[in-house]
């Protein structure tokens, strides 16, 4: 049985808000913090304790979850100037759970190991509106050991947990998720575009692809809700979706393998990323089709 309660969690965002008030719902201790502001007092305000920088939070934690945008930022805050890994004490265990590249996770994994700090990695699909019901999908990477030791505390946010195998390999079947999840919602974006072109209605189209062999997470809960609607709201960024099928692309390319489809997808996300800019959300990639198909692009 596990005795680890006290939690540093690095990263208030659409994700890490929503899991760590699950966290403190299952009478964690949780010390949270990020960059900004607002994260930390809405933070405060569903009862986690909000620290002053990643270190504060560390300090005294037993266990510290990172949910972070990527690689980068994942390192800089537990290894950069005022980093956290300095304030944790030895025999910690750094749980990743942003989606992040597989090398840099290996390698970050080595640099704790020489502080005696353990790492798995466990990001998650399942989006914004799993992360409140406590439901998403963990893969987890890293020593059986260290993934035993975290599950109680996966378990408070997650319905599923699968172990994938050794250190990173969560960040790829990560990365691979979203691309094959990318793919899908692009297809069937491009299905409605050319359907409305010809006549037809786009809320049917939908109906008959939920009924048919076309149908996908995107389609059952993505087309009508955010893309019809002209909301564009799923609350996953495109720019975050495009650095994922890039850490799928750059995988696949450090393996040696030519995948035409993954080269295709990646340069499309890159160049819908560039076009709509920072705030916009993954579902928006609609709009940058239907205008390249227009002619704008
Ligand atoms: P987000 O941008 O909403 O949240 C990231 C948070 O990190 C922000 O609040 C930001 O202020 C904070 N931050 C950035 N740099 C920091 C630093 N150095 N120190 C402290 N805080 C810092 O992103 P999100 O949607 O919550 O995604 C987080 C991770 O989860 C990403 O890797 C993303 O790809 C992944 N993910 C997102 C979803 C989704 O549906 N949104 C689903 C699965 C996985």
């Amino acid at each position: 049985v596990s005795e680890d309660r006290v939690i540093a969690f690095i990263g208030l965002g659409k994700m890490g808000m929503p899991m760590s008030r699950n966290l403190i719902g299952a009478d964690f201790d949780v010390r949270g913090y990020d960059l900004s502001a607002a994260a930390q007092a809405a933070f405060a305000a569903q009862g986690g304790t909000a620290c002053t920088s990643g270190a504060a939070a560390a300090k005294g934690s037993e266990i510290l979850i990172t949910m972070l945008p990527d690689s980068t930022v994942v390192r800089a805050a537990l290894l950069g100037p005022d980093g956290a890994a300095a304030a944790l004490a030895e025999g910690a265990l750094v749980i990743d759970m942003s989606s992040a590249a597989p090398l840099a996770t290996r390698a970050l994994g080595h640099e704790l190991a020489e502080r005696g700090i353990a790492l798995i990695d466990a990001p998650v699909s399942g989006g914004v509106r799993r992360a409140i019901s406590g439901t998403l999908t963990v893969m987890a990477g890293g020593e059986a050991a260290d993934i035993a030791r975290a599950r109680p505390v996966l378990e408070a946010m997650a319905e599923r947990v699968f172990t994938v195998g050794a250190l990173g390999a969560g960040h790829a079947v990560k990365a691979l998720n979203n691309y094959v999840s990318a793919a899908g919602f692009a297809a069937a974006c491009e299905a409605l575009l050319i359907g409305r072109a010809f006549s037809l209605d786009e809320a049917t189209i939908v109906d008959v692809l939920n009924a048919s062999t076309g149908r996908n997470n995107s389609t059952e809960v993505k087309l009508k809700p955010c893309v019809l609607s002209g909301t564009f709201d799923a609350g996953f960024a495109l720019a975050l979706m495009a650095k994922d099928i890039r850490t799928a692309a750059e995988l696949a390319a450090g393996l040696g393998r030519d995948m035409p489809g993954l080269a295709q997808a990646a340069a499309l996300w890159q160049r819908a990323s560039a076009a709509l800019g920072e705030g916009a959300d993954h579902t928006e990639i609609y709009r940058f089709l239907a205008a390249r198909a227009d002619g704008a692009d």
